[in-house]
């Protein structure tokens, strides 16, 4: 293992070598999936607690591969890792500024959030290019909102505090996504322009039956209001749950318990539901 250069192939095992090999064949899929236009948009619904309505929609992406519909999770972070994931957001957010401008009939008081990776949001262009999708379909700032992790904030407060004022300034709004799971307190969130704070879904799930969960949900509740920020919770997958968030004074829902992601056919739909109810 001390020959380097020629011979530094050697100082791997014949299996991580199938992994580095599968690793560039996957990222080679991802940037002909781009080219080919194989990645799709499916949209979740978000409903209000209290009223029952729909208030929000989801982008969430997928990969139809192979005749297979492959989930975000399975290459994400490959995509991360491989400086494909600002082309791939960026491609979701023109879909969905695209579908909007098919849908803005349907979509009264509706925006779509859109999730954005924290490398894409570092982005020296990041803006620039937000402003020039949504000129290109003729989008409102308040027709779309950025979800981001509290992560994203981390590299560069200053620059990212900028360049939320300057989209926040459009109407954009923003959500910090995952609430809970990263190490940044609502205190330091505070400087930054949110609108929505997301409770992750691992605290959704055992509110019922885990005390901490239920007191941590809780108090994420309360923070939010005492700094005029609306809460959503994520993952409700039963009335259990819902009531808990209810009673909780959580505004807005997201899971399997009121819908799952939907194709764009079937969302159009609820959406025509939605305004004839
Ligand atoms: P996320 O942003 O936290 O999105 C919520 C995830 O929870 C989605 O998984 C959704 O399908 C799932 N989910 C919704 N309701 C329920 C429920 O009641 N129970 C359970 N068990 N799961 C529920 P999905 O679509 O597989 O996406 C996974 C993650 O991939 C997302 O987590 C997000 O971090 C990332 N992602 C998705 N689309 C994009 C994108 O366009 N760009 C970037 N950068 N990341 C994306
Ligand atoms: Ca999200
Ligand atoms: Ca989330
Ligand atoms: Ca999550």
């Amino acid at each position: 293992a001390k020959h380097l250069g020629r011979n530094r192939i050697c100082m791997f095992k014949p299996e991580m070598n199938v992994l580095v090999q599968q690793r560039l064949q996957m990222e080679q899929a991802i940037r002909q999936g781009l080219i080919n236009q194989e990645f799709l948009v499916v949209y979740q619904p978000q409903a209000n607690v209290t009223t029952g309505q729909l208030c929000g929609l989801e982008a969430l992406v997928r990969w139809q591969h192979n005749q297979q519909m492959i989930a975000p999770d399975a290459f994400i972070s490959i995509a991360e890792q491989c400086g494909l994931i600002t082309e791939l957001d960026f491609y979701v957010f023109a879909s969905v500024c695209r579908q909007i401008s098919h849908w803005h009939a349907e979509l009264t008081d509706v925006a779509i959030a859109v999730n954005f990776s924290a490398l894409s949001f570092m982005d020296a262009q990041f803006v620039v290019r937000i402003h020039a999708i949504m000129a290109q379909y003729q989008i409102r700032g308040d027709q779309v909102k950025i979800e981001m992790t509290e992560s994203t904030l981390m590299h560069d407060a200053n620059e990212s505090l900028l360049k939320m004022q300057q989209l926040r300034a459009v109407g954009i709004h923003f959500s910090i996504d995952d609430f809970g799971t990263g190490y940044s307190s609502l205190a330091y969130l505070k400087r930054f322009p949110f609108s929505e704070l997301k409770i992750d879904r691992s605290f959704i799930n055992d509110v019922c039956t885990d005390p901490d969960s239920a007191a941590l949900v809780r108090s994420m509740i309360s923070m939010g209001h005492n700094l005029g920020i609306s809460v959503i919770a994520e993952g409700v997958e039963t009335a259990a749950q819902l009531g808990f968030l209810a009673k909780a004074g959580c505004d807005d829902i997201q899971g399997y318990f009121y819908a799952r992601p939907l194709s764009v056919e079937v969302c159009w739909e609820k959406l025509q539901h939605k305004n004839t109810a």
